[in-house]
């Protein structure tokens, strides 16, 4: 039976784990072949490989730091060299505040090298996939870029001062690049996914603070925390042709949480 996805290309960025590791196989279920890519975290990336293989998909894993213009540029150049063409992109690698990584720390008390390292990644990153993407897409005359943005951007908290930033940026960034990419058949969109279980961030949030979980849900007017499997469902719809019509979206995946 034919897939809706057949014969399309996707790329995948931060899918070595969590969110990007489930929408990859998403995107590999429907049929298309699908690029994993992430910085450090190599042996995640080729195990997201494997799994697809393993239930039937084609998938190849390339590393790349979103940072560094040189390894983005690579990226997409590999991906056309693999696979012919680029039809979508799943703009998702990004660093979180949770403790570990990324500092929780107020503004006056945050190191100037967690603001560039922050922006560098979720910011820049985006921007810099986007630019070579879109280089791709330009001359294909067609696709659709979904980047992850986070109910930071429209419900900031305290502490996240670098990360709230970067995920408000995106808003901008995607909503300029809907502009630009809409009179060549290019689409741009952005989820903010709200808490979500089965991640990194989760795990360190949880495991510093055992009862962070259930304040989390009790925030959440649907009462649970997202799966990775909620935010896949909607990068995949907004990359179908079922969502044709949408181009500069900001969508929420988050139970209701930024509606009050
Ligand atoms: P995760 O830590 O499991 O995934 C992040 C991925 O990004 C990893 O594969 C990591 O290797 C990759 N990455 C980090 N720095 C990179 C770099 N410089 N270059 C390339 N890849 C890099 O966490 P996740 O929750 O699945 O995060 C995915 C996205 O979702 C992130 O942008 C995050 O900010 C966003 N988000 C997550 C939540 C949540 O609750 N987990 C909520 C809102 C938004």
């Amino acid at each position: 039976m034919a897939k809706k996805f057949d014969g399309r290309v996707a790329l995948v960025t931060g899918g070595a784990s969590g969110i990007g590791r489930v929408t990859a196989q998403v995107f590999a279920r429907e049929g298309a072949k699908v690029i994993v890519a992430t910085d450090s975290n190599i042996k995640g990336g080729e195990e997201t490989v494997k799994m697809i293989k393993k239930a039937g998909g084609e998938a190849a894993f390339v590393r790349c730091d979103v940072s560094k213009a040189s390894d983005v540029e690579a990226m997409v150049a590999e991906c056309v060299s693999l696979y012919g063409r680029l039809d979508y992109a799943f703009n998702n690698a990004g660093i979180g505040p949770d403790g570990k990584r990324v500092p929780v720390v107020n503004i006056v008390d945050c190191p100037e090298e967690i603001w560039d390292r922050t922006i560098d990644i979720n910011l820049k990153g985006v921007f810099l996939c986007m630019k070579y993407e879109m280089k791709q897409m330009l001359k294909q005359k067609y696709g659709v870029i979904v980047n992850t943005s986070s109910v930071g951007a429209l419900k900031p908290v305290p502490g996240f001062c670098a990360y709230n930033a970067s995920k408000s940026g995106l808003l901008g960034l995607t909503k300029t690049a809907a502009l630009e990419g809409a009179a060549s058949g290019i689409r741009v969109n952005t989820v903010l996914p709200g808490p979500t279980d089965r991640t990194l961030l989760l795990e360190y949030l949880t495991g510093a603070n055992p009862g962070i979980k259930q304040e989390m849900m009790n925030m959440i007017p649907l009462k649970r925390v997202a799966q990775p499997e909620d935010i896949a469902e909607a990068v995949i719809w907004l990359c179908s042709d079922a969502a044709s019509f949408i181009t500069g979206h900001v969508m929420p995946v988050d139970g209701g949480m930024t509606s009050s």
